[in-house]
């Protein structure tokens, strides 16, 4: 499987020098916490825009993107190294496949994990869809509930929810911000459902939700940088909110046996053991012992007993 090797992230000059400089003081703000590694796993649906993403992100076409089906069939790491700084994003294929919810997909990222992460860290989840939907389904529910099932609720607490798409006009005569407010809730409820976070646990509105817009026809400022349509730049933006995560004081996530395996069968079976004896001995046993004595009792005996 593909884990590429480090490399020196030139990528980076691609971008306009005011973005170089906003980067450049995230990293030396993550450095003086003593973080100097940043491990990303992207996830969402399939054509959302995740590999699009992890391009813009890195500055350079490193992961292919396809406007059709079956973009990427397996993860990829894509990893760079700059002033003592490395950065590694981890995109995958869509968890979502002709409308079910590919638990295939899943095993797959976990086994790609398991080959490429073991005993590191995943600091923060990307989870990706797009800012131009206008409605969020029982699908999105199992999509959430599939990657909380598999890396435990408090990825959530390292999680950012990225929509794409994001130069749009409204419909309906709604402002951007009023759009990207209700979007933004309707994405924050669909992952409190399926990860079960209740709305009281200022959890679920911790999360933060970013924009992106991935269209080379992407608006730009004055310094040339990407720009949504309120003006942010959005590059420097989502990643001040992944530094926002990785430095809110809760734990990154662990690649460990248990994550791989989740909880062991055998350990959840042996519970069991003292409970099944039990029963077999007041139903089986017991029940047993009883047809014996009746049989003795009606034994007919010989005439010499
Ligand atoms: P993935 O399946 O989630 O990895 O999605 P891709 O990154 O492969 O993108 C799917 C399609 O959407 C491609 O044709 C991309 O060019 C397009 N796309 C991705 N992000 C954006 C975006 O922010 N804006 C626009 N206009 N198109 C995008
Ligand atoms: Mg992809």
């Amino acid at each position: 499987m593909a884990a590429q090797m480090i490399r020196e992230w030139s990528g980076i000059q691609q971008f306009p020098s005011a973005t170089q400089t906003k980067l450049h003081e995230l990293f030396s703000k993550l450095k003086q916490e003593n973080v100097d590694t940043l491990t990303i796993l992207v996830m969402g649906k399939g054509g959302v825009g995740k590999s699009s993403t992890v391009n813009s992100l890195i500055g350079e076409r490193a992961v292919n993107v396809s406007a059709f089906q079956s973009e990427t069939p397996r993860p990829v790491m894509v990893s760079r190294f700059r002033s003592g700084f490395t950065l590694n994003i981890i995109d995958t294929p869509g968890i979502v496949e002709a409308g079910y919810v590919n638990d295939q997909a899943i095993a797959i990222i976990k086994s790609f994990l398991k080959a490429n992460l073991l005993n590191k860290t995943i600091d923060v989840l990307l989870y990706v869809d797009r800012l131009d939907q206008y409605r969020v389904d029982n699908l999105d529910r199992q999509v959430v509930r599939a990657i909380t099932d598999s890396f435990g609720k408090e990825i959530w607490r390292r999680g950012l929810i990225v929509l794409t798409h994001a130069q749009l006009s409204p419909p309906d005569g709604l402002s951007y911000d009023d759009f990207i407010s209700r979007r933004s809730e309707a994405m924050l409820k669909v992952v409190r459902m399926g990860a079960k976070i209740r709305k009281q646990d200022n959890q679920g509105s911790q999360i933060p939700v970013v924009l992106v817009e991935n269209s080379g026809r992407c608006n730009k400022n004055d310094l040339e940088e990407k720009i949504l349509p309120n003006g942010i730049p959005w590059i420097p933006n989502l990643l001040g909110s992944v530094t926002d995560v990785v430095l809110n004081g809760s734990k990154s996530i662990l690649v460990d046996k248990k994550l791989i395996e989740g909880p062991n069968p055998n350990e959840r079976g042996k519970l069991y053991i003292p409970l099944i004896l039990a029963f077999q001995y007041f139903f089986v046993v017991k029940q047993i012992k009883g047809w014996i004595k009746d049989d003795i009792a009606q034994e007919i005996k010989p005439s010499w007993a």
